[in-house]
């Protein structure tokens, strides 16, 4: 009884787990990074988790370049953006 009694609160300890713990982190507020384009000047914030995936790829004296949305420019991480 009880023991039957302590798995039935481990089950709810790891539901509670679950509801508190998000996997995909949908509840968290994404952090952007501001890039700016250098041929038209337009800014656009990408997710830090994009531009991690980008860098992934980089040595390190490189920067991260996206495409810009508007003219198809290269977009690199504004100066001024926070980190
Ligand atoms: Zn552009």
């Amino acid at each position: 009884m009880s023991k039957n009694k302590k798995q039935d609160d481990m089950n709810k300890e790891f539901l509670k787990w679950l509801e508190e713990e998000d996997p995909l982190g949908l509840d968290d507020e994404i952090t952007t990074i501001i890039f700016k384009c250098m041929d038209c000047g337009k800014e656009d914030e990408v997710p830090d988790f994009v531009v991690d995936e980008f860098q992934f790829d980089l040595k390190d004296n490189e920067e991260v370049e996206v495409v810009c949305l508007f003219c198809e420019g290269t977009m690199r991480r504004a100066k001024n953006s926070p980190k």
